[in-house]
């Protein structure tokens, strides 16, 4: 059996970074890590296992080991291939570090510094065996950690048959990054009744909440003229728009927002005087807030139009997905044997709400619930990403436990 660090450290060296084009996968050198695993799925003994060639995701199953006549839910496990696009993950050179707390110098030049000053909930991890980065690029245990450690708990499934479970069913995605995991994903050969996506941080995290999210833009017609002879006559679309923010509740932003508070958030303004154009995202966990921000917003264009005149502005708000705990919590059983799982092997469960969205909530809302576990990454999408060996190890054991617990 391999250990889950040499797989981890094997994938993180290939470059899978994913881009935001819209195509499906958005790069092709993810196929190099879909068909890596499709052919270690395979020498494990894996079945029905497929690597999708026109859009990259790659599936497998591990059949049950119960005696005929005792059935289980078909309970499923995903990682994302893809890294981020913020920073390169070329030619990724992984380094083994034992944390006593004090700087690590990652390229060894004073460049990037790894401090606890800076990311102070590193504490905790004082003691452990950490992965990290030269400084030249991330390190990509967002999401090889989670691969790495399905493969491992595949491999360890198949190794001992004697342990007892249903049928599991694994899957890798391409493009999370750039919201594509689960575009194209073929849920029938999946063919889970429930999964769990393995996308979190530290040992312990699950997460079966998450934003409800819209994309929202603001168009503003303003009327150009002559400054200069522009008294009662000029409209000037920029400081409309500006206007327009300043209606929004100051304290609901990003900025100022935690937990389960919501916010509007201005990603974009760009304009002149005869136009200009907002780009916002507003979010919410909670469903009614959630409308009430969206029909907040269009009161607000209301608002500009009654001042300006009809056709001042206008909106165009969409959903981009919902929040999965209304989907989870009448299956709350998925979330309680992981919560069991993590107890029995002396792991703290810590549940919080997530201030994003997962591939796990789309795929909820297609009709699969699916809350997010650990990884026992940290730092994600950056130069300063790393992850902790003992932590990884220690979700291998629990990603068996898991698969184990739902049978009956
Ligand atoms: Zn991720």
């Amino acid at each position: 059996m391999e250990d889950v660090l040499d797989r981890f450290l094997r994938y993180v060296k290939i470059d899978t970074q994913s881009e935001e084009n819209g195509q499906h996968p958005s790069t092709e050198k993810q196929f190099v890590l879909a068909r890596l695993l499709a052919e270690e799925l395979n020498a494990m003994g894996a079945s029905q296992v497929k690597l999708d060639e026109e859009y990259c995701y790659v599936y497998a199953e591990i059949p049950s080991t119960l005696s005929a006549g005792k059935s289980a839910p078909a309970v499923g496990f995903l990682a994302h291939m893809d890294t981020s696009p913020a920073v390169s993950g070329a030619g990724v050179k992984p380094r083994l570090v034992t944390f006593t707390g004090e700087d690590i110098d990652l390229g060894g030049d004073g460049t990037y510094v790894l401090s606890l000053r800076d990311f102070p909930g590193m504490k905790a991890l004082i003691g452990e065996e950490l992965v990290v980065t030269d400084g030249s690029t991330l390190l990509g245990a967002d999401d090889k950690a989670g691969v790495a450690e399905i493969m491992a708990m595949a491999e360890t499934l198949l190794t001992h048959p004697e342990i007892p479970h249903g049928r599991i069913c694994l899957c890798f995605t391409p493009d999370e990054e750039v919201g594509g995991g689960t575009a194209r994903i073929d849920l029938k050969r999946f063919n889970a009744d429930f999964a769990y996506t393995v996308d979190g941080g530290p040992l312990g995290g699950m997460e079966y909440e998450n934003f409800n999210a819209a994309s929202a833009r603001l168009t503003v017609h303003g009327r150009s003229i002559h400054p200069g002879s522009a008294k009662n006559t000029m409209r000037n679309a920029l400081l409309m728009a500006m206007e327009f923010q300043r209606l929004l509740p100051a304290a609901e932003d990003p900025m100022y927002t935690e937990g389960y508070e919501g916010f509007y958030h201005l990603c974009e303004l760009h304009g002149d005087v005869e136009k200009a154009e907002a780009e916002y995202i507003l979010r919410d966990h909670d469903k009614a807030k959630f409308e009430d921000k969206k029909a907040f917003f269009k009161a607000c264009a209301d608002f500009i139009n009654r001042k300006y005149g009809d056709g001042a502005c206008e909106t165009d708000v969409r959903d981009s997905y919902y929040n999965m705990k209304e989907l989870i919590l009448p299956r709350m059983e998925i979330v309680n044997k992981a919560k069991e799982a993590m107890e029995e092997l002396g792991i703290t469960p810590v549940i919080s709400p997530i201030r994003g969205g997962t591939d796990g909530a789309m795929l909820t809302h297609m009709g699969v619930p699916c809350p997010n576990l650990c990884t026992g990454g940290g730092n994600c999408h950056g130069r300063f990403e790393f992850a902790s060996v003992p932590q990884m190890r220690k979700i291998v054991e629990l990603l068996v436990l898991i698969a184990e617990k739902h049978r009956e």
